[in-house]
């Protein structure tokens, strides 16, 4: 069924797991995905963003996102990550998506709290969530270049940019990076335990396909209630890809969605949110 990811977030919070954020951008890794979640009885955010545009037609695709979501039998949510621009989430939230980000994070602090307020506005008139990020996770590159020069969260600015901007969730940028680590992440904990404790709405962790598990449990410890997987499931497709080079494109598929199915179980399992829906 649909579901609220503020009612989710905010179990999560109280009962110390994290929902999971699968981005989803075909057939195999949405049904992966939902597998996953359905067998473990785990709620689920299936997302989609602009980064996949070029391989998927979200127009189309979405109506599949939402189906499945309706049809599931554990609470989903449908979700626009990193949405660029207020029209792009306009777009997301007019093809079935019920839950967005604003991500203005590359900008200063005061456009950056321009730019997510006015989505805000623009949508909680229509009962939809906004996700915000402040701070700057980065794209791919080599890690510890990004490091040198990383915009962590300013614990100070948190509680001010979420006032002022209504936001209902807050991505934080603690060391953590999109795709894949060129060497093992360094996450900065104390950012964390000291944004969580001048906010009170819940925190999410970006790129953390990665990231070991003993940081994943810490970082849920700490507060933080929702966490977002996509190099890893790509990851494990395409090591299903290799071990299949011979199988028919049928059997391919089917080992591709059970790979996905599998990456994104122990996922489930780690964030605790398994036996939650
Ligand atoms: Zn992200």
């Amino acid at each position: 069924m649909l579901a609220d990811i503020r009612y989710w977030e905010n179990d999560a919070k109280e009962k110390h797991y994290a929902v999971p954020h699968f981005n989803v951008w075909n057939a195999e890794m949405l049904m992966g995905a939902m597998d996953a979640a359905e067998e473990l009885r785990s709620p689920v955010i299936i997302s989609f963003g602009s980064g996949f545009v070029g391989n998927t037609v979200f127009e189309d695709f979405c109506w599949m996102m939402e189906s499945m979501a309706k049809k599931a039998t554990v609470p989903t949510i449908t979700h626009w990550d990193h949405g660029r621009s207020l029209d792009i989430v306009k777009n997301a939230y007019e093809h079935g998506m019920n839950s967005v980000m604003r991500d203005a994070s590359a900008f200063d602090l005061e456009e950056n709290i321009r730019l997510t307020k006015e989505v805000v506005d623009y949508f909680h008139p229509l009962g939809i969530p906004v996700e915000a990020e402040l701070g700057h996770v980065g794209n791919e590159t080599v890690y510890e270049e990004a490091l040198a020069s990383y915009k962590y969260t300013d614990p100070s600015q948190a509680a001010e940019f979420v006032a002022r901007t209504g936001c209902d969730s807050l991505a934080v940028a603690i060391g953590n990076q999109h795709g894949v680590y060129t060497s093992e992440p360094k996450l900065n904990f104390e950012v964390v335990e000291k944004v969580r404790d001048a906010v009170s709405v819940p925190l999410v962790l970006h790129g953390a396909s990665g990231i070991g598990d003993d940081d994943i449990r810490h970082a849920i410890r700490l507060g933080i209630t929702k966490i977002n997987i996509h190099t890893e499931l790509c990851q494990a497709a395409m090591d299903a890809v290799r071990e299949n080079a011979n199988a028919t494109f049928l059997e391919l598929e089917r080992a591709v969605r059970a790979a996905v199915k599998k990456r994104a179980s122990e996922k489930i399992i780690l964030f605790g949110s398994d036996g939650k829906a």
